[in-house]
């Protein structure tokens, strides 16, 4: 895990070299950035254009504020309003903090917007699994069933006073693919109300760019190429005020007897999603929508993944499928650039 660590942060610092190398001497301009291990990946906020304190405090409210919301929205917490969810299947109602309730009720709706693809009530099959950087348990077709037969995300109920109860004892929730995204926009809103103009927000694969640079350029984000180490990249993109999100099977993941097993799960099968897909990127306003999409995407595969993203306004994708096949998406094809 540490080692990983380490790799990804070295990555990150390639990442942030590209990311502040799209034009000459404007580097000047990123007056602070640091970059912490929260969320279980690397985490780093950047920020352009004010007085070197201003950006500094700005940086730590927003750690403050992940680390908050990471307790908030954690599946591995105990006592946290989502360890209590679980415990209350099946018997009771549970009250949860505002932020719990809101990503709960936008989890419900892009699962009712995939079919089920994407379903934050995976948590019994993600359990099982209980994949880790290279560490994993392989379950036999027993246990993947009745892991898949209690995800049901119509047995969310709430109830008029907002508390939240999981209809069958047994069922959890996790918000794995999709905390991230509602995070990154609260760290966003929080630094425009502290007078915050041009930043980047990166948690693990979720970027958020705000403002584009202060010089009136855009942000150039990488995309992870899903065969390359970590840190390589199989395309940029330019953006101002955009969230750029990417999934994938190289972001997590073991392997056992040959088998690579990732963890993004088909919650049907109740096990990883095998889609014929190895990265999804999507570009939308806010990344609460592009984390629930990249996961979706991820698991519908090509075809009907890039129907449900062309029918939506204001979203794009990048998708590497398993054999290296590149797609985009229709309004995109000017601002991504392959390698
Ligand atoms: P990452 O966490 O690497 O950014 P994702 O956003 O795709 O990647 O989220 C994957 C996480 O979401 C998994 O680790 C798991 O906790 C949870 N998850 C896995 N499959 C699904 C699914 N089909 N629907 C909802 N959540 C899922
Ligand atoms: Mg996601």
């Amino acid at each position: 895990m540490f080692k990983k660590a380490v790799i990804t942060l070295i990555s990150l610092l390639l990442a942030s070299a590209l990311l502040g190398g799209c034009s000459a001497g404007d580097t000047s301009s990123e007056t602070y950035s640091d970059t912490a291990f929260m969320l279980d990946t690397v985490v780093s906020v950047k920020i352009y254009g004010v007085p070197e304190a201003d950006a500094r405090a700005a940086v730590d409210a927003a750690f403050s504020e992940i680390a908050r919301l990471e307790g908030v929205l954690s599946s591995n917490i105990v006592g946290n309003g989502i360890d209590l969810l679980a415990q209350n299947a099946g018997t009771g109602y549970t009250e949860l903090d505002y932020d719990a309730v809101y990503v709960l009720r936008k989890a419900v709706e892009y699962a009712e917007l995939t079919g089920g693809a994407f379903d934050p009530t995976v948590g019994p099959v993600v359990a099982l699994w209980n994949i880790r950087n290279g560490s994993g348990y392989v379950p036999t077709d027993e246990e993947r069933a009745a892991a898949a037969a209690l995800v049901d995300y119509n047995k969310i109920l709430f109830d008029e006073n907002g508390r939240v109860m999981l209809a069958d004892t047994g069922m959890s929730v996790n918000l794995g693919a999709i905390a991230k995204g509602y995070i990154a926009d609260r760290v966003k809103a929080l630094l425009t109300s502290m007078g915050i103009e041009h930043a980047v927000i990166s948690l693990g694969g979720n970027v958020l760019a705000f403002g584009g640079k202060p010089d009136g350029s855009d942000f150039v984000i990488g995309i992870q190429d899903p065969f390359g180490s970590t840190g390589e990249i199989a395309a940029t993109v330019s953006v101002r005020d955009m969230s750029v999100v990417s999934s994938g099977d190289y972001e997590r993941y073991f392997e056992a007897d040959g088998i690579r097993y990732h963890h993004i799960m088909d919650p049907f099968a109740g096990a990883p999603a095998n889609s014929g897909i190895s990265g999804v990127t999507i570009l939308s306003d806010k990344s609460v929508d592009g984390d629930a999409l990249s996961t979706a995407v991820f698991v519908l595969g090509r075809n009907e993944g890039l129907e449900l993203i062309e029918s939506l306004d204001g979203v794009e994708c990048v998708l590497i499928g398993s054999g290296g096949e590149r797609t985009v998406s229709s309004g995109l094809k000017d601002s991504v650039v392959f390698r």
